[in-house]
């Protein structure tokens, strides 16, 4: 069910409690701003969801009241997640799905990362 991306933080969503460690998830990186882990349900060879620690729901959210440094730090962990994948030279795409109209499940901001094969037209 898509959510509301207006909705206060809810500090029982899957993510904050991956984040805790409440529930189990496959990491691939982490560090002070982001953690990083394969999607439970792939629809490509890499599909790493790419999480804030700080309780964000959405990316008007983060932007606005997330710290520079917060804000960077995340941009950076992206980064780093795609080139230790070796995704750089082949490509990769990155989603984030905001509110209802995009679909977003989950109310922690999120960044899908997708790799691994040629990815087609991006369909909006
Ligand atoms: O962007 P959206 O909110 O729709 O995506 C949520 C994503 O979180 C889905 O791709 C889903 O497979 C993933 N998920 C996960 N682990 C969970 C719950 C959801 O990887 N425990």
């Amino acid at each position: 069910m898509p959510i509301d991306a207006t909705q206060p933080y809810d500090d029982q969503n899957v993510f904050a409690r991956i984040l805790r460690g409440e529930i189990p998830s496959r990491r691939v990186y982490e560090d002070d701003y982001a953690v990083a882990f394969h999607d439970i349900a792939p629809v490509a060879p890499v599909h790493i969801l790419v999480v804030p620690r700080g309780a964000y729901v959405s990316w008007d959210d983060f932007s606005a009241r997330g710290s520079a440094e917060e804000i960077a730090g995340f941009v950076r962990a992206i980064g780093h997640v795609a080139r230790e994948h070796e995704l750089v030279a082949p490509g990769y795409r990155l989603l984030a799905n905001i509110g209802g109209d995009a679909g977003q499940e989950v109310p922690h901001l999120h960044v899908h990362l997708f790799g691994g094969r040629p990815l087609g037209p991006m369909l909006a």
